[in-house]
């Protein structure tokens, strides 16, 4: 029989070291639990970076794909297919814009975002050839193209491979007066997170967002919002924009979008945004498949319901409360909102990575973002008692590390 020990060591020889996984093999999941090969049972609180939010082996999702498999799954966008209208138009419904563009990867997204802002600066805005600028925020995480890698802050994610691509304005997150003096007559967008996630769940001020939007139409610039991981329930609204009412010009969306099947990215913008690209100007051979559309109208259909924002809110309710009652005993500081906390450890107790192995140790599956931030982000279908127990068991793990 093939152990745990065994596939780790397979894996780390046979594999590029660019993740650092904590040593566990799943084999199964369901809802909000995942089981490993020798059969031990985990909480799942990292939920794929929420691509997970309506659990592992979701019956109506899982349904739509079994059902579209055995029909058609790849067509290519050189013809149309049954499952693209309804995805347009639902996805265009659920975000209020006209039209949406699908990719796969929430990179791919970004980068198809990017494309869209410099296209609607040079065409609609009138900025000269190749002089347009995006304004983005440090410690952002949009992916991991050598576009994207080079307007990131961090040294991990930037170092080594460059050269690097011009044309961003990094300022600091959350100050709208930043955001405005890095503006100039060139910028065609500001490119946000409305939470940055990997950064270690960082809400920003009240009233940001919609600053930030209040800027971008006083000087004719784009709000594109990054909403790959905050988006689609996982803060207690459809969108982490919502929040402040606030209604970006081009969402970007990924992750839950592909229901934990499939990679399924989009970004949705109107008419006047997304009409600057005409055909053969940008694609992706498996954007918009078949098996994508199927699996993303499941999650439409089940976003339109608003019962998982609902559960997330009230779930969120609890949770926070809970780690607020954790500050001062090994817990320095809990962010967030809705399911959704980064929960800053007191560093001298150990490493993120410590209390994530405490955290196997003891059933839960948390992975730490930076330093000792440790994010806590369970599938939104998580029942009340399996959430506390999770964070009896965080409360532990800083406890058995001195806390
Ligand atoms: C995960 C993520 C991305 C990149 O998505 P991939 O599917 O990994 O390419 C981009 N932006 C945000 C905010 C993310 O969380």
């Amino acid at each position: 029989m093939t152990t745990t020990a065994e596939l780790i060591e397979l894996s780390e020889r046979r594999s590029a070291h660019n993740y650092h996984p904590l040593p566990i093999v799943i084999h199964e999941g369901r809802g909000a639990w995942v089981t490993d090969v020798e059969g031990r049972r985990y909480l799942d609180c990292l939920s794929g970076y929420s691509s997970l939010n309506f659990g592992h082996g979701n019956t109506k999702i899982i349904e739509a794909a079994r059902e579209q498999l055995g029909r058609l799954t790849l067509t290519s966008r050189a013809f149309f297919h049954d499952q693209f209208a309804a995805f347009a138009a639902g996805l265009g419904d659920l975000t209020g814009k006209d039209m949406i563009l699908p990719m796969n990867t929430g990179a791919e997204a970004v980068e198809t975002a990017i494309k869209v802002a410099r296209k609607w600066g040079y065409e609609v805005k009138g900025v000269t050839p190749d002089r347009a600028n995006i304004v983005v925020m440090e410690d952002n995480f949009h992916g991991r193209t050598t576009t994207i890698v080079s307007f990131s802050t961090d040294p991990d994610a930037h170092d080594g491979y460059g050269p690097y691509t011009p044309g961003f304005r990094i300022v600091k997150y959350g100050s709208v007066e930043a955001i405005r003096e890095a503006v100039d007559a060139d910028t065609v967008a500001v490119l946000v997170e409305p939470i940055q996630g990997e950064a270690g769940v960082l809400v920003p001020p009240d009233g940001y967002l919609r600053q930030v939007r209040e800027l971008c139409t006083e000087n004719d610039i784009l709000m594109i919002a990054d909403e790959i991981q905050s988006g689609l329930g996982r803060t207690g609204d459809t969108f982490a924009c919502d929040h402040e009412g606030v209604v970006p010009d081009v969402y970007v969306l990924g992750k839950a979008l592909g229901g934990g099947v499939v990679p399924v990215s989009a970004i949705a913008a109107d008419e006047s945004v997304l009409g600057v690209i005409k055909p053969g100007q940008h694609g992706s051979t498996f954007g918009g498949n078949p098996l994508a559309c199927a699996v993303a109208c499941a999650v439409i259909d089940i976003l339109n319901t608003g019962e998982y924002q609902a559960r997330a809110r009230e779930l969120g309710g609890v949770l926070h409360e809970r780690l607020r009652g954790m500050v001062g005993r090994g817990v320095v500081a809990v962010r967030g909102r809705g399911l959704w906390a980064g929960v800053d450890i007191d560093p001298s107790l150990g490493t993120g990575r410590d209390i994530s192995e405490a955290l196997l140790r003891r059933g839960v599956l948390a992975k730490d973002t930076h330093g000792s931030t440790i994010r806590l982000a369970p599938p939104i279908v998580v029942s009340e008692e399996d959430l506390l127990w999770a964070v009896d068991q965080l409360a532990d793990a800083v406890r058995e590390l001195g806390g």
